[in-house]
């Protein structure tokens, strides 16, 4: 409700009306905790209710059915939710896992053969998603015996990158893990395929693990991770060139928008963003990072430019110990004024215009001294960013010369937060404050309309050599 009302939003009940007296606010008051601790056994019931069910072998407590079944809701007369096979669907994941496991095709060989054949995915897809067919590989229920607790929540685990068209903060406040395949509670539902075949898929797929080429090759690129396309907002990956299509037979690698591959979105490429030369993005980044971090004086001076910006953007005149001080005689004046119409010196037509003005005043001095108290705070942790800015460039300055991969790298993933690449410009979007969660983007903000100038932007070389 403070929240609400900081932001000057009023807030409307429909089942019954609220006032600023002090015993309506108490009502209020508990009404909310009550509220809360309700959501709380709500929650705790919920989740006990769903735990028996599922040992009891109810399906009604997994979410929903995978491809292959149908789920049938408890009926009215008391029958039991449950799954029933859907036989088109059921004949095409019989195939999938056969041509896994017995024909040994990889998740791509699946993905393109279900194109082939016109098998379109639940969701309607032309082209199968390999994550889809690795998780139905993957999922027990074909084999009979479905699993409740697959996942569990944990505390967010940190990300170089966010995902495309996702928050750099996680929306739910939690990363979700797989648990041990024997946490789980199990549920018989009909089987579509046999427990043998699902065996060897499983082997099958350990086995492709061990023997992917990722973790062979380990790290291969300087900036991967990192890179994203400013067009689609897909991620730019590392790629090298085939052997026939090289000019001059010397190999060499771009990093590629993920947008512009046909093959993953069912042929037809969703961004035409350029590629660029994996030689040539990495030493521009590479200078800049170096650049900034030779002159923590040139960081230092632009943060100061910026916290100048935010004392300027609040507009604050007054400071917090005057405000308090008049909040409080506010204070002061308003019980006198409740206690005068509580022993009857003042009568109510006389009393309510006047607590409804102090009310409201009371209200404007809080609102502003949590402005003024918000501007500080945030000048302080600039100020903190500062310090660390220059402790950082130290330590890391005897090392900026080094040309060990892994060295290069793991400097700028404490530094870099992305680097989006645009049709003839790269951004980097420094994150500046290493080692802690709530990084403070040093780049272009656009969706608050502050462009800040150490978010380097390049006309790169490289990409006017790019362009025929
Ligand atoms: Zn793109």
């Amino acid at each position: 409700m403070e929240e609400f009302s900081a932001c000057g939003v009023e807030v409307i009940f429909i089942n019954h009306t609220s006032g600023d007296t002090p015993e309506e606010m108490m009502l209020l008051q508990i009404q909310g905790m009550f509220a809360e601790y309700e959501r709380g056994k709500i929650m705790e019931r919920n989740r006990r209710g769903k735990l028996h069910g599922a040992r009891c072998g109810n399906v009604g407590v997994l979410s929903g059915a995978p491809y292959g079944y149908r789920y049938i809701r408890r009926q009215s007369d008391g029958t039991p939710a449950q799954y029933i096979v859907n036989l088109h669907e059921a004949s095409v994941v019989r195939e999938i896992f056969s041509w896994a496991g017995i024909e040994h095709l990889s998740l791509g060989g699946v993905v393109r053969r279900l194109a082939e054949k016109g098998i379109e995915s639940a969701t309607g897809n032309p082209v199968w998603d390999r994550s889809t067919i690795w998780g139905m590989l993957k999922n027990p229920a074909y084999k009979g015996l479905a699993v409740f607790g697959k996942t569990k929540n944990c505390a967010p685990r940190p990300r170089v990158r966010a995902a495309r068209n996702s928050a750099d903060i996680l929306k739910n406040g939690y990363s979700v893990i797989r648990n041990k395949p024997d946490d789980g509670i199990v549920i018989p539902v009909p089987a579509i395929i046999n427990s043998a075949l699902f065996l060897t898929v499983n082997e099958q797929l350990e086995e492709n693990r061990r023997h992917a080429r990722q973790g062979r090759r380990g790290a291969a690129y300087l900036l991967q991770g990192l890179t994203v396309c400013g067009h689609c907002r897909y991620a730019y990956y590392g790629k090298k060139v085939s052997k026939s299509a090289a000019k001059g037979g010397a190999q060499y690698t771009y990093y590629h928008c993920t947008g512009t591959d046909a093959y993953r979105f069912g042929g037809i490429r969703v961004c035409d963003n350029k590629q660029v030369r994996t030689s040539m993005l990495d030493e521009t980044v590479w200078t800049q990072v170096v650049a900034l971090l030779s002159e923590p004086e040139r960081l230092k001076k632009e943060y100061e430019q910026r916290l100048t910006q935010v004392s300027e953007h609040s507009g604050q005149t007054a400071d917090a110990e005057r405000l308090k001080k008049q909040e409080n005689q506010l204070n002061v004046g308003r019980s006198r004024l409740i206690d005068s119409f509580a022993e009857g010196l003042i009568d109510k037509t006389d009393f309510e215009p006047r607590i409804r003005v102090m009310t409201l005043r009371l209200a404007e001095l809080e609102r502003q001294r949590a402005k003024v108290e918000q501007a500080t705070e945030s000048q302080r942790d600039l100020l903190l960013l500062v310090n660390r800015v220059e402790d950082f460039a130290a330590a890391v300055t005897e090392r900026l010369s080094t040309d060990d991969f892994l060295m290069k790298r793991e400097i700028l993933r404490a530094l870099v937060k992305r680097i989006e690449i645009y049709r003839d410009e790269i951004v980097v979007v420094f994150r500046v404050n290493p080692g802690n969660d709530t990084s403070l983007e040093t780049g272009s903000d656009k969706t608050s309309g502050r462009s800040l100038p150490d978010c380097l932007r390049s006309k790169s070389p490289c990409f006017s050599k790019l362009r025929t």
